[in-house]
């Protein structure tokens, strides 16, 4: 091959590139493929109904379940979901809290795909006990990788993508907030963080401990809002720091529960974020403020910009907030990453 047809045909290989980084079915085809050969952090949000489910993959293949829904979820929604990606281990599980919904189906994920022992390096949670027997076969079905996740503490993903819990079992880094024995205001609230992408999971925290949490967090792209879209959580003080541009409610259709509520996609919409729903339930967004995905959908993000897509939601991509999360009352970075200690990958 002559010179010039090698530049030739590098050209015709750059553009075939470009073409490829830019091809709008990208996301929807990121749906179904093989998450190890994706280049970008991926959050599934998969939809088990009235609970919290979600798999997070890294741009090097490191996977991340954080709660598996209800009983019988596990085994219903979850592992056909992962069969599908072609994942058969799991870096981390993360209790967010002991309600049925969320970790019910978590010992049918962990024993459907092997074990423990084999398929799983660390099952973090808020520590302690729980009367009830999706705890009991949660707890026998992680065996000795069980951790407590401590308030504070990070969990390097590698890729320069950081998660950092900010509560647990009712403390904060700043200490206890909590005391009670309301299990939801126990949960396990995180940070999700990939260059300038910012994401706050709190599982189904309240208004009990929400005040405590605002230093910590901050300004977020992205906001699993809590319980289900509860009326006693996301508080205007926490929605006024976390100034979400998009949030996603995980609900299922016929909750008994009211989720979500009425006034708290209202507060949402207040601050100008756009709400996302796995189901209807029992209220959905103005139109125009969000849409249900009646089903799983997905969010891409390569630390710039992310995108979110599914098969019944218009696909958008969105640029990253450049304001940093954290420190909402000060206004200052004074709560910078690293933060206290990191976690081995074993
Ligand atoms: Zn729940």
């Amino acid at each position: 091959m002559s010179k010039k047809n090698s530049r030739v045909y590098l050209a015709f290989y750059f553009l075939l590139y470009l073409s490829s980084c830019h091809s709008p079915n990208r996301q929807q085809t990121n749906i179904s493929s093989n998450p190890a050969t994706a280049s970008h952090l991926e959050i599934h949000i998969i939809d088990v109904g009235q609970g919290d489910c979600f798999l997070i993959i890294t741009p090097s293949g490191k996977k991340i379940i954080i709660d598996a829904g209800n009983t019988g979820r596990g085994a219903g929604f979850v592992l056909p979901y992962l069969k599908d990606h072609n994942i058969s281990s799991i870096d981390y599980i993360i209790a967010s809290h002991f309600h049925s919904d969320h970790i019910g189906g978590l010992d049918e994920v962990v024993n459907g795909l092997g074990g423990s022992t084999h398929i799983l390096s660390a099952a973090f949670d808020r520590g302690g006990n729980y009367d009830s027997g999706a705890f009991r076969d949660y707890i026998k079905s992680i065996g000795d990788k069980r951790k407590t996740i401590s308030p504070g503490q990070m969990i390097e993903l590698g890729d320069d993508i950081k998660m950092k819990c900010i509560a647990s079992n009712g403390d904060t880094p700043g200490g206890k907030a909590y005391s009670g024995t309301d299990e939801n205001a126990l949960s396990v609230v995180l940070l999700l963080k990939y260059r300038t992408f910012d994401m706050y999971l709190g599982g189904d925290s309240n208004s009990a401990i929400e005040p405590s949490l605002v230093p910590y967090a901050g300004d977020v792209d992205v906001y699993k809002v809590s319980h289900h879209g509860s009326a006693t959580s996301s508080t205007q003080r926490l929605l006024d720091c976390l100034k979400p541009e998009v949030s996603v409610i995980t609900v299922g259709d016929g909750n008994t529960y009211g989720h979500p509520n009425s006034g708290t996609i209202s507060r949402l919409v207040a601050v100008n974020s756009y709400v996302y729903q796995t189901e209807s339930g029992a209220a959905v967004p103005p139109p125009g403020k969000g849409e249900i995905a009646n089903g799983n959908f997905l969010i891409i993000a390569d630390g710039y910009s992310y995108t979110i897509s599914g098969s019944s939601l218009v696909s958008k991509t969105r640029p990253t907030d450049s304001s940093q999360a954290f420190a909402c009352l000060t206004g200052k970075h004074s709560r910078q990453w690293p933060f206290l200690f990191l976690v081995s990958e074993n």
